[in-house]
């Protein structure tokens, strides 16, 4: 059965899911859509023989059905190899009842290189099929892990040139090292004078240019997109929550059909559509718990029905999470407008002109599966504190804002349907946060002095992704303002 993908903001030109890769972003302006969401056709017993890479692509090839068997196979050897320090790539971990998703075994130590790992290859792989000969100038606009995911996968990949935005002043100092650091001849960073959504804008609006589309082409560039907006990074998403349902039954946690809850803690919305496509697929997930931080316009929207970004912009100590505009809630508002893209995109035009839009009620009864809640950076530091005196688990503050949001959904519902809790990053790229969560003490020290006593009371290594950024050589130091990001791709570019 082939799917074909839908803009979000018109019905008119379906493209095959190799075209929706390598656009990353409808010339509308809406995002990518498979036109249905694939059933699973392996039994849940079948899928438990398999390894993680089997299950990859038993997920991915109902979705990406004009890759063949053998490109999808070898882009998914390419990305899952020993670049992640467990074999089982994406491990759970049971602590007081709770199932720990660990999606930080990758080479930036974040749930990003889930999907980061994989997309170059099926870009590349995209563009071969599709007789492509222009570079493939990826533009990423990052809240402090997609960067660093993007620029390890893209990195001196031929045919490529990568780069990335990112908040000057709104990143953790390790996720900064991270990106500042980067080697390879095609890689560029920039810290924008400006907030996420600042770059997030400045990277649509380039995307949407379409005199600068045609000038570039005649230079032999094409813009495509790293960041969740494209389906490439969505897709391989779904896969680590058939694999967790799965674990979860060979460990006999859970029974056959027995349902569980997911909690994501959620910044632009790609994660947890992931779980919501995954449910759709067959997984037996019941409800889908979306934590924010104190930039709550979700657990706003869930509440009330209304969208609105009119608000001060909080930075918090999970900055992957600081966000207004929660890019991919587009997906689920062009399904619960009944897939219509014209009620959706005046939705989407309302959000870009006056910041704020509402749904109806009848739409409104569609996000029944959705739960929304947020936890303060008090209840964030006092989850971390608590868990970790109480079993030694140290979790990042991301995590840290889910399992708060947990406990909040638990007390008031008293509904004890197993979870799992999806941990989106090592603590080791948020030490000072963890550390200072941990011990007040520690607040005035930097994060990489923090390295060594943070691995001490976790009882874990330091990983290799923070011992090899602590003394590499900064190779880039750009900086602009929000208005200035055209001119500095074209600058980068020569043209
Ligand atoms: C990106 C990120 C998130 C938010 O994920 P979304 O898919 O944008 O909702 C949460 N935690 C960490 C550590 C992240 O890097």
């Amino acid at each position: 059965m082939e799917i074909l993908y839908n803009s979000t903001r018109s019905n008119r030109n379906p493209v095959r899911a190799s075209e929706a890769i390598l656009k990353g972003l409808s010339e509308d302006g809406g995002l990518f859509v498979p036109d249905k969401i694939p059933a699973l056709d392996k039994s849940f017993e079948e899928l438990m023989q398999m390894s993680y890479q089997q299950v990859a692509y038993e997920v991915m090839k109902l979705f990406l059905t004009d890759f063949t068997e053998q490109e999808l196979k070898a882009c998914i050897a390419k990305a899952y190899d020993e670049k992640f320090d467990t074999k089982e790539i994406a491990p759970v971990k049971t602590v007081e009842g709770v199932h720990y998703l660990e999606l930080f075994h990758g080479a930036t130590i974040a749930f990003k290189d889930m999907a980061l790992s994989l997309l170059p290859h099926l870009l590349t792989t995209a563009a071969r099929k599709n007789h492509v000969t222009n570079e493939i100038v990826i533009l990423t606009a990052t809240s402090g892990d997609t960067g660093k995911a993007a620029l390890a996968g893209f990195s001196d990949v031929e045919g490529t040139r990568i780069v990335v935005f990112y908040p000057k002043n709104g990143v953790s100092p390790v996720q900064e090292r991270q990106m500042v650091t980067q080697k390879g001849g095609n890689t560029y960073v920039v810290g924008i004078h400006g907030n996420f959504d600042d770059a997030q804008s400045g990277v649509k609006k380039i995307f949407g240019d379409k005199e600068l589309a045609g000038y570039m082409e005649e230079r032999g560039f094409q813009f495509s997109s790293a960041n969740s907006i494209n389906i490439g990074r969505l897709v391989p998403q779904i896969v680590y929550y058939v694999y967790a349902y799965v674990q979860l039954l060979q460990k006999k946690s859970l029974k056959e059909s027995e349902k569980m809850n997911v909690v994501v803690p959620t910044g632009n919305f790609g994660n947890i559509l992931a779980a919501f496509y995954a449910k759709h697929m067959g997984v037996p997930i019941d409800r889908l718990i979306c934590a924010s931080n104190e930039n709550k316009v979700l657990y706003d929207f869930f509440r009330s029905g209304t969208y609105d970004k009119n608000r001060e912009f909080v930075l918090t100590s999970s900055p992957s999470m600081d966000i207004l505009i929660s890019s991919n809630l587009e997906r689920l508002i062009y399904l619960i407008a009944g897939k219509n893209p014209d009620r959706n995109r005046e939705l989407m035009e309302a959000l870009s002109n006056r910041g704020v839009y509402t749904i109806t009620d009848e739409m409104k009864e569609k996000l029944m599966d959705f739960y929304g809640n947020y936890a303060s950076e008090e209840e964030t530091a006092e989850a971390i504190r608590g868990l970790y005196e109480r079993t030694g688990y140290v979790l990042d503050p991301h995590t840290a804002v889910a399992l708060s949001v947990y406990e909040k959904y638990r007390n008031e519902t008293q509904d004890h349907t197993q979870a799992l809790l999806v941990s989106t990053a090592s603590p080791f790229k948020f030490t000072r946060s963890v550390m200072k969560a941990v011990d007040s003490r520690y607040a005035s020290a930097e994060d990489f002095a923090l390295t060594e006593k943070l691995s001490e009371i976790a009882g874990v290594e330091i990983p290799g992704a923070i011992s090899e950024i602590r003394n590499a050589p900064v190779l880039h130091r750009h900086e602009c303002e929000k208005e200035e990001m055209k001119q500095t791709v074209m600058n980068f570019l020569g043209i």
